[in-house]
């Protein structure tokens, strides 16, 4: 081992231990950063299974939020949430309450070394954290039908875009991949493709493409030589994210970050494996990769450098925890300490087989201003009343709306699960107990064969509810409908 020069200063963090297989890889982690002269201010906090079963509903106590809102960065092993009791991710609640927008995931091959189809891959994930499917607002409507709310907003939007082309700018990245399936979803998934393209301009020396999220979901696993940065919404970057994890060779690998204006919070990508917690034998890879990550964003980018290389460097020499071991190329099967011995015995030593690292720039931290928008004209044009109808006779339904309705507002059509079925729907098409009504101003004319809308009022929107109360339908919800600056805000029935 050749010593390096200690951190320029003291890194002040907290740690967070966690479950399952979390306590042996922290320790080989940080046994790692100490070898490697990186110092380290650390308050230690207990969150996770221990914390849920205490009676902490959320998995994590008030002190150790003050210690987070103290430090502001954490390093964070793997916890478990305890099944069947309807706790809610801890990882999710961090990231949402900490504004933690962007999540960093990098997989990359290590062939030959590590077994995968791919020879060559280097992709960095950046997904979005906080929005999306992700929101967490779901009902049960009716009997047979339940919802959940998939929110993209523009300044989410905005945000984790340019921290996509800022990343690719820092690290010298050629292109960024957005990932969307705006063919379906044109509003919200419509939404980030365009503010995609509008920001991808300002940065003309990256490269910039869309694909549709599931024919490149395929082209990734098959392919991945062809992506560089990916940039998506919460759900899809989940995924894809494990498929790029998967196929680069070992889930114990890659480290992720999740970063905020003010905080951040580096981590494996991996859960905590409790099949094989205790036994001394997990990958600490994947975490050592999130604390070289956070070195890089505290601006030790030579440390980062001096600790991945030697990382390499052991890989290659054969020296393999039991996820990765190979017979045709492993020398070694070591346990996790044992790992962690061997690296830092090749601390300041470099690959041969694959490329020195050099992280070229110290300053990796990188902080996205919101963007003013002037606020557009927004006008109220119509409502759609969701209600509940055992009923499955479309027709039957629609001619009785039409009548309860015309004192206020104009039936413009009713679906269910989306599709037109009155007027003129198909008998073929099923029905279930969950129907949507749209209605628009009474005084709205038919121009080319399509009603135009006219504004309504919001006590018109009370109105039509009040109504179809008196009439004995079950109304469940509503949904404003609004244009703005005289665009359409919301999506047309399948066959309207
Ligand atoms: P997992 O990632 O813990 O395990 C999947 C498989 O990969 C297991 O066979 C495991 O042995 C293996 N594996 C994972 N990490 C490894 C390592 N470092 N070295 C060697 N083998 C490794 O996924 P899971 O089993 O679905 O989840 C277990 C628990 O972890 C659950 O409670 C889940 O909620 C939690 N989880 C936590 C996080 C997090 O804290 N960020 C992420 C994912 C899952």
């Amino acid at each position: 081992m050749k010593e390096s020069a200690s951190t320029t200063k003291p890194l002040s963090i907290v740690i967070a231990k966690g479950d399952g297989i979390g306590p042996e890889i922290m320790d080989a982690t940080l046994k790692i950063l100490e070898a490697a002269n990186v110092q380290i201010d650390a308050t230690h906090i207990e969150i996770g299974e221990k914390a849920f079963l205490a009676g902490n509903t959320s998995g994590i106590t008030e002190d150790a939020w003050d210690a987070i809102h103290q430090k502001k960065v954490i390093l964070k092993a793997p916890i478990t949430t305890p099944q069947g009791k309807g706790y809610k991710s801890l990882n999710v609640t961090i990231r949402k309450s900490l504004g933690l927008f962007a999540n960093v995931r990098p997989a990359v091959s290590y062939h030959p070394y590590v077994k995968t189809n791919h020879e060559v891959m280097d992709i960095v994930m950046i997904r979005e954290n906080e929005e999306d499917l992700y929101a967490g607002i779901e009902h049960q409507q009716t009997d047979e039908v339940t919802q959940c709310l998939k929110l993209i907003s523009r300044p989410g939007t905005e945000k984790i875009v340019r921290y996509a082309f800022e990343y690719a700018r820092k690290f010298n990245r050629k292109k960024v991949t957005c990932l969307v399936k705006d063919n379906i979803m044109k509003i919200t998934d419509g939404l980030f493709h365009s503010i995609f393209k509008e920001i991808s301009k300002e940065y003309p020396d990256i490269e910039a493409e869309s694909q549709i999220i599931d024919i490149a979901s395929a082209r990734i696993a098959n392919r991945p030589q062809d992506y560089d940065v990916l940039v998506t919404s919460n759900l899809y970057g989940d995924i894809v994210s494990d498929i790029t994890a998967e196929i680069s060779g070992s889930v114990g690998l890659a480290g992720s970050s999740n970063i905020g204006q003010e905080y951040a919070m580096f981590e494996a990508i991996h859960g905590s494996a409790p099949d094989i917690a205790g036994k001394g034998i997990a990958n600490p890879s994947g975490l050592l990769h999130g604390a070289i990550q956070m070195l890089q964003y505290f601006g030790e980018a030579e440390k980062a450098a001096y600790i991945q290389n030697a990382w390499l460097r052991t890989i290659e020499d054969g020296m393999h925890t039991g996820d990765i071991y190979n017979d045709s190329i492993s020398k070694k099967k070591l346990n996790t300490s044992e790992f962690a011995d061997a690296v830092i015995e090749r601390l300041g030593q470099n690959p041969e087989h694959f490329a020195k690292i050099e992280f070229n720039s110290d300053d990796t931290r990188i902080v996205i201003k919101d963007t003013e928008h002037a606020p557009r004209k927004k006008e109220l044009v119509g409502v759609d009343v969701f209600i509940d109808d055992k009923n499955r006779d479309a027709e039957a339904l629609g001619n009785s709306l039409v009548d309860a309705s015309k004192e206020v507002l104009k039936l413009k059509m009713i679906t269910n699960r989306g599709v037109k079925v009155y007027p003129g729907g198909m008998k073929s098409t099923f029905c279930t107990d969950h129907w949507r009504l749209r209605f628009i101003s009474k005084s709205a004319e038919k121009v080319n064969g399509q009603y135009e809308y006219k504004n309504i009022t919001a006590q018109e929107v009370i109105d039509i509810q009040s109504q179809l109360v008196k009439s004995g339908f079950d109304v469940i919800k509503t949904e404003n409908l609004y244009t703005f600056d005289g665009k359409i805000g919301f999506s047309l029935g399948q066959g309207e």
